[in-house]
C-alpha cells in the first residue's frame, strides 16, 4: 500500500489583493461562505437562488428572465454566450483590442461561427466608427461582440454606443462585464445588451468560480431557433434554465456550488445595500486617490485619461525597475499582491486593482507607500 502523505493543514497568509482579480473578499463574504451545506434541491436553498437571481438582475440592471449565475469561472460565462448563440457560419465581427477580445473570436471559431475582428492597439478602447465600418461591409454578421472593461490594458469602452450600433445593424450584442459589473456604470436594458457575461471574483469581490450571465428576450429567441442543438451539454442555457427557474418543480441539472452561492449572496447584497451608483462612484473616487498618488511618483499610465479604468489601473514599469524583483518583494515585505503585464505588456506594466472591497483607502495608502518604498530603493 501507498503510505499516506503527511502534510499540515494550509494556512494562506492575508494578503492584500490589488491585481485583476481575484479581489479582496470582505470577512461578511468568507462567514457567509463558512455556514452549514444545505441540500441544493431543498427549498431554502432554491428561494436563496431565487434571491441571487434578483440581486443579480438589479446588479446587471435588467429585467431579463434568463439572469443565472454559472456554476464556474468568467471565461464559462464567455463560452456560455457564445455556444448558445453562435450556430456554424454565422459571422460575428468581435472587437480586439486586448487579451479578451482574441479569447472572444478563439470561441466563435471554435463554435464554427465566421469572426471578422476589427483590432485596436493595445491601451485604446473600441473605437465606434471602425465598429460602425465593419458592421457596414458586413451586412450578414449577426453579432457584435467586444470587452466592456479589457482587464489586460485598463480600457473602457463605449458599451452604450456599442450596443446601438449592433442593433442599427439588427445584429445581437455579446458583451464581456467580467471586470466591469459593479465597478463601472453598466445598463443592460437601457443599453440594449442581448447577451452579457461577469465573473464573482472581480469588482463584485466574491470567491471566484461563478459567471453571473443575462440574456435578453431576443437573444433567448435566436436561442430557441437554432437548428443545431448546443453543443456544449453543460452551459446550454434552455437546460440550466429549467434548473434556476423551476421554483418549487426545480429538477437536478447539476450540482450547485452550494457555499459559494450563499458568498455570491452575501456579495451581492452587499452591492445592493452600498447602492450601484454609490459603488461605481466609489471606484472612481478611489481611482482618482491612486491617480493623485501615482503622478506623484513619476508613474504614466498606459491609457488615456478619459478611458482608464478605475478598478485596474495599467502603469508602465518605470526604467531601470526589475518588475519581478519588485512584486515579489511587494508580496513577501507587504502581504500586496499587484498584476503583472499581459501579452503585449508583459514586463512592461502592471495592473493595479481597485475592485469591489479591494477599492479602500487603507489600500491605496499601503499600495502607494510599499511603490514608493520599493522604486526609491531599486533607483
Ligand atoms: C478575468 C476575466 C475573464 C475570465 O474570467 P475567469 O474567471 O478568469 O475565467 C474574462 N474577461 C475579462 C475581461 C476578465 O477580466
Amino acid at each position: 500500500m501507498i503510505p499516506a502523505p503527511v502534510i499540515a493543514a494550509f494556512h494562506p497568509p492575508r494578503r492584500t489583493l490589488l491585481g485583476p482579480g481575484p479581489s479582496d473578499v470582505s470577512p461578511q463574504v468568507l462567514a457567509a461562505q463558512s455556514k452549514p451545506i444545505i441540500g441544493h434541491l431543498d427549498p431554502l436553498f432554491v428561494g436563496m437562488m431565487d434571491e441571487v437571481k434578483a440581486l443579480l438582475q438589479y446588479a446587471f440592471q435588467t429585467r431579463n428572465e434568463m439572469t443565472l449565475a454559472i456554476s464556474a469561472p468568467g471565461s464559462a460565462g464567455m463560452e456560455a454566450c457564445f455556444v448558445n448563440l453562435v450556430e456554424p457560419g454565422e459571422k460575428v465581427i468581435v472587437c480586439r483590442n486586448g487579451v479578451f477580445g482574441d479569447r472572444m473570436r478563439q470561441n466563435v471559431e471554435r463554435c464554427g461561427g465566421i469572426a471578422v475582428t476589427v483590432d485596436h492597439a493595445w491601451g485604446e478602447p473600441v473605437d465606434p466608427a471602425a465598429v460602425a465600418a465593419a458592421l457596414a461591409a458586413h451586412p450578414d454578421a449577426r453579432f457584435l461582440a467586444f470587452v466592456h472593461a479589457e482587464t489586460s490594458t485598463g480600457a473602457l469602452s463605449d458599451a452604450k454606443a456599442l450596443c446601438a450600433l449592433a442593433k442599427q445593424h439588427q445584429c445581437l450584442s455579446i458583451v464581456d462585464a467580467v471586470t466591469s459589473l459593479g465597478g463601472v456604470e453598466l445598463r443592460v436594458d437601457e443599453w440594449g445588451i442581448d447577451a452579457i457575461y461577469s465573473g464573482s471574483q472581480k469588482c463584485l469581490s466574491c470567491v471566484p468560480g461563478l459567471a453571473p450571465v443575462s440574456f435578453s428576450a431576443a437573444a433567448v429567441a435566436k436561442i430557441k431557433q437554432r437548428k443545431t442543438p448546443v453543443q456544449s451539454w453543460f452551459l446550454d442555457q434552455s437546460l440550466v434554465m429549467s434548473y434556476w427557474s423551476g421554483g418549487a418543480k426545480r429538477a437536478y441539472h447539476h450540482t450547485a456550488p452550494v457555499n459559494a452561492l450563499y458568498a455570491l449572496h452575501e456579495a451581492l447584497r452587499m452591492l445592493a445595500n452600498e447602492g450601484l451608483e454609490q459603488a461605481w462612484a466609489r471606484h472612481k473616487a478611489m481611482h482618482l486617490l491612486l491617480r493623485n498618488g501615482l503622478d506623484a511618483l513619476g508613474v504614466q499610465f498606459v491609457v488615456a485619461e478619459p478611458y482608464r479604468l478605475p478598478q485596474l489601473n495599467t502603469v508602465y514599469i518605470p526604467p531601470g525597475i526589475d518588475d519581478v524583483a519588485v512584486r515579489s518583494r511587494l508580496l513577501q515585505q507587504y502581504n500586496l499582491e499587484i498584476g503583472a503585464g499581459l501579452g503585449d505588456f508583459a514586463g512592461k506594466a502592471w495592473r493595479i486593482g481597485l475592485m469591489g472591497y479591494g477599492a479602500r483607502q487603507e489600500n491605496i495608502a499601503l499600495c502607494l507607500h510599499a511603490l514608493q518604498q520599493e522604486l526609491s530603493v531599486v533607483i
